[in-house]
Parts: structure tokens; sequence; C-alpha cells
């Protein structure tokens, strides 16, 4: 029997920076503008014009190289990469070669509950290129976007760390959390503010050997990320169990078709003939810099688990999902701040309130419902107004239409019947209707209480007091 065949993959992640002017120019940084309008002579590369480095975009570039544990160079440079292509119209990109910005980082990732540290190799500044549109289908053009031109870029390329999809998408989850906590950019997938490319190998298990590997592109969400990698594992393995070639090749994921397919074979490094931008002065980074940058720095998630549990008394589990994005953690904070019971908040946020902002395929920004519609509810349930059976519905009525609580309950008469005279027929009802098991109830058996209980809540739509429902029938039955 061959040996177990063992998958390596590195993510390299393009992210821009939310800054308020592009990296080089002061045209405006923004998504969604007319085309062609947020353009300058710096950023379309005309003769003669000097690129200026946005002062900002070092900032965010030492942030994030400090919130990924990196070193920061005291001294780098920037690049030329040269290539062709039609939404580029310097033909070269101004990046970082050989002395990026930020070296030998780190990041934690925990996937079944075993934590593991994923080298980050470096994280650099560059600038994005265009956009190019494409003609429908039977057309035969494509029109030119270049507003992306010059927008900052960071490219953060991890170590061949990773060794299974699972893995991968862990990491891309934690790099996005942190980035989001760190504001340098608004990481969104479907505006393209985030975007991943995996390098992705195999080899026998307990070899070190690293084989041509494949470059996957094209994987827009986190979930194309897993699947792409495990449909290119699949197809890699087979290659090293019947004994056939490597290549080293760019491949496409094809969501619809479920496979990767060959793009090109791989251009190497020489091949975009890298020389150092004459433009654009060396950056000296003096320590006083970086230790103002890194003092600034807000509090990040792995800390802010610590301190939830520590503060909140949460289990790791909770305190691990509350703080897996900067909003939710402080849509739970802005919660506990206003109401006694931190665990029975987490309940609600854990449970409901991302359940629905997952139906509603909504962000926790977007969301109606507020912390304080939440804690208004958890008052009414804590003031006997309403039973947790009922709080679930009113929920699901603030997440839709952002009303507050007491209004819902107030408009669907869906107060908590507490009134002893009004639930005593009801009670009488259905022990009317249920002889025998009142038999069994007056012999001992409690389990039929709970059933009488039951019926009398479903009879009142969930709106009876369940304690004052118990009194009742164990008065009714006589029984103690
Ligand atoms: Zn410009």
């Amino acid at each position: 029997m061959s040996s177990r065949c063992e998958v390596v993959i590195g993510l390299e992640v393009h992210v821009e920076l939310h800054t308020r002017t592009k990296a080089y120019c002061s045209c405006p940084n923004e998504f969604g503008s007319e085309p062609n309008t947020n353009v300058c002579p710096v950023c379309m590369g005309l003769p003669g014009v000097l690129p200026v480095l946005n002062q900002t975009v070092l900032e965010y570039a030492i942030r994030t190289g400090l919130a990924f544990n990196c070193e920061i160079a005291s001294f780098s440079k920037f690049d030329r990469k040269n290539y062709y292509y039609p939404d580029l119209p310097k033909n070269y990109q101004i990046s970082q070669y050989d002395l990026p910005l930020c070296r030998n980082g780190y990041l934690d990732i925990e996937v079944d509950g075993v934590t593991r540290r994923i080298g980050i190799t470096r994280v650099h500044m560059e600038e994005d290129a265009g956009k190019l549109v494409h003609g429908a289908a039977g057309t035969d053009y494509s029109l030119v976007d270049t507003n992306r031109c010059g927008v900052p870029l960071l490219e953060i390329v991890s170590e061949p760390d990773l060794r299974t999809p699972e893995e991968a998408r862990a990491y891309l989850e934690k790099l996005k959390a942190i980035l989001e906590y760190i504001d340098v950019s608004d990481c969104k997938m479907e505006e393209g503010s985030l975007r991943c490319d995996a390098n992705i190998s195999v080899r026998p298990e307990g070899s070190t050997v690293l084989n041509p590997k494949s470059e996957v592109k094209n994987m827009n969400s986190f979930r194309a990320v897993q699947h792409a990698l495990a449909g290119e594992a699949d197809r890699l393995c087979i290659i090293l169990e019947e004994g056939g070639q490597f290549l080293l090749e760019t491949r496409a994921w094809d969501e619809a078709a479920g496979v990767t397919v060959q793009m090109r074979i791989k251009e190497e490094a020489s091949d975009y003939r890298y020389f150092p931008d004459p433009d654009l002065v060396p950056l000296v980074i003096s320590p006083d810099q970086v230790e103002q940058v890194r003092s600034a720095l807000p509090e990040l998630p792995s800390a802010r688990r610590q301190r939830f549990m520590a503060d909140y008394g949460l289990p790791s589990y909770d305190a691990g999902i509350l703080t897996g994005s900067r909003a939710l953690a402080d849509f739970y904070e802005a919660c506990v701040g206003a109401y006694h019971d931190s665990k029975t908040v987490s309940n609600w946020v854990m449970g409901e309130f991302l359940r629905l902002l997952k139906v509603h395929n909504q962000d926790v920004p977007e969301a109606r419902l507020t912390p304080s519609h939440l804690v208004e509810m958890l008052n009414l349930i804590d003031q006997g107004t309403i039973s947790g059976k009922i709080a679930k519905a009113v929920f699901e009525e603030m997440f839709v239409s952002g009303r507050r609580p007491r209004e819902i309950v107030e408009a669907g008469g869906l107060a908590q019947i507490s009134d002893a005279g009004a639930l005593s027929a009801v009670v009488q009802q259905v022990l009317d209707g249920n002889p025998g098991v009142v038999d069994d109830y007056r012999s001992g058996k409690e389990k039929a209480l709970a059933f009488l209980v039951g019926q009398v809540m479903k009879a009142t739509r969930g709106q009876a007091n369940p304690q004052l429902v118990n009194k009742l029938i164990r008065e009714k039955t006589q029984h103690s």
C-alpha cells in the first residue's frame, strides 16, 4: 500500500486598504464610482509624473505587520513588477520585491480544538490594477475601468504550513477578523477588497520534498476556497498515486462545475523583470515610528477572547464565536453593558441572532435589531411579561421589522397570561379532557404533570405563565 498523500497549502491574500485616497496620488479611493472618473496622470502612468507614497498606507501596513507578529524592516523599498495587461496603463505595478516592509510573522488558528501556528512569510505594499468589464456573451468587446489603478493593496503571504482545506479556511477567517479589528480594510470579498490565491502541492506523508505547485485563483468566498482546495488536493493526490508529472501551473476554480481548470503554465518571478522603482525613495522606518503604531494597536481577537472569558465568565467556545468578528463582539458588549446576565446574552446572540443573520444573509452592522432591542426583550422575560417561548417569536419579529419588543408584544397580544382567573377555565378544560392522565398524576407519576402543563401551553399559544399553570393543576387535582 502506498503512503498517505500529504497536502501542502500556502495562501496569498490581497487586501485593499480603505484609505481616503489612492497609494501614490490624491485620487479618491472609492468603490462603485462612474468608470474612469477617479483618475489622474499619476495613476494613469502618463509620462513625467511622480508618485508620492500616501503616509496612511505606510501606517496601515505597519499596523498590519504588527498585528501578524511580523518584524518591521528598518529599510525597505519599492520595485516595479513589469507586465502588460489592458487594465494596467503603466505596464508595471509598483510593488515590493526583495525588501518587503514586514517579515517573519505568524497567525494562530484553531481547527477542531487544536491550535496551530501558521507562519507569515511577508506583508508588502503594492497597488491594484484596473478592471476589465467584458461585454455580454456574443459581443466582441471589453471595457476598461481604471478607477482601481493605484488603489493601495497589501499582499499577505503565508508559509506553506497549512495541511488541509479546513485549515486554509480557518486561516482566512482569522486573518479577516484581525484586519477588521485593526480597521485597515472593509474586507468585502464580494467587492474584491479581500482576495485569495492558493498554492497547493502534495507529497507522500513524511516526505519533505516540495513538488511543483498549482496556484488556484478565482475563489470568491471562504467556502469556495475550501471547496477548490479540496478538489485540487484530490486531483493532485491521484497524480501522485499514479506516478504522474506535476506542473507548475495556474488553475481557475470553476464554481459551477466544482473543478479547477488550467489557465496557464505559471510565470517565474524572473519573468517580471523586477527592478527598484526610481520614482520612489527607499523607506527608512525608525523604531520610534514602529512603537508609535504598536502603542495605538487596538485589542486583537485572541486578547478579546481571553477578556470575555475573564470578565463575563463565558466558556472558551462562546468567547471564541463572539469575538470572531469585531462587529459581533461590539454588539455583545453593548448588550452586557446594559444587562446583568452575560451568559443569557451570549445564548441569544450566538443562537437566534447568528441564525437569523445567516438566514437573511446579513452582516451584524446591517441588522435592524440593536443591542437595546435585545436588552428590552430580556427585561420583558424577567418581568414575566413574556415567556421564553414567545420571546423567540418576538426576537424574530424585531429582527425583521426593527420594531421595539414592547410594541410587538402589545400589538400582537403576546403578553404572558399571569391571571389565575383567566387561566383557571383553560386548566379545567385540559383536566376534563384527559382523565386518564389526571389519574396517573394523582397516583404519583410526575411526568403526567409535564404533559398537562404542555397541553395548557398549547391551548394558550404558549402565553400561559408556566409556574402559574403548575400551581393551578396541583390545586385542582388536590395534589401537593
Ligand atoms: Zn490618481
